[in-house]
């Protein structure tokens, strides 16, 4: 747990979000401003800034953020689906802790803007 940090408080259950799927060390809960029909964020619990900061220790925790992530999205209807990391203020990142978004439910335009 990081002071400060939105997502370490989302998964200390000090600040509310809606829950999809919950384990002992990720948790995946809806965008708060969906970008489509599904859009949730997968995260893990122990805090990471962001990919740039993955240690070979998390590499594992990583991995199973995709499979969890792709498992949730078929349970909430979606099969074909977009996973996007930001990483840094250019990339669009605003939230300095790693956080998989899953985006589904509508055609989707490619290359992102
Ligand atoms: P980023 O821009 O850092 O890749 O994504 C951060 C995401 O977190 C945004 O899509 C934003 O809508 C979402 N978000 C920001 N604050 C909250 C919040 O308090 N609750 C939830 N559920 N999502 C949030
Ligand atoms: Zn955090």
């Amino acid at each position: 747990m990081t002071a400060d940090c939105l997502f370490c408080k989302i998964s200390a259950g000090e600040i509310p979000a809606e829950k999809l799927y919950e384990d002992d060390e990720m948790l995946a809960f809806r965008d708060i401003a969906p970008q489509a029909p599904v859009h949730f964020l997968v995260i893990p619990k122990k805090h990471i800034q962001d990919p740039a900061n993955v240690g070979e220790e998390d590499e594992a925790l990583i991995g199973r953020m995709m499979r969890i992530g792709s498992l949730v999205a078929k349970e909430n209807g979606i099969t074909d689906f977009r996973l996007i990391y930001n990483n840094g203020l250019e990339a669009g990142q605003t939230v300095f802790h790693i956080h998989m978004h899953v985006l589904g439910g509508r055609s989707l335009t490619w290359p992102p803007g």
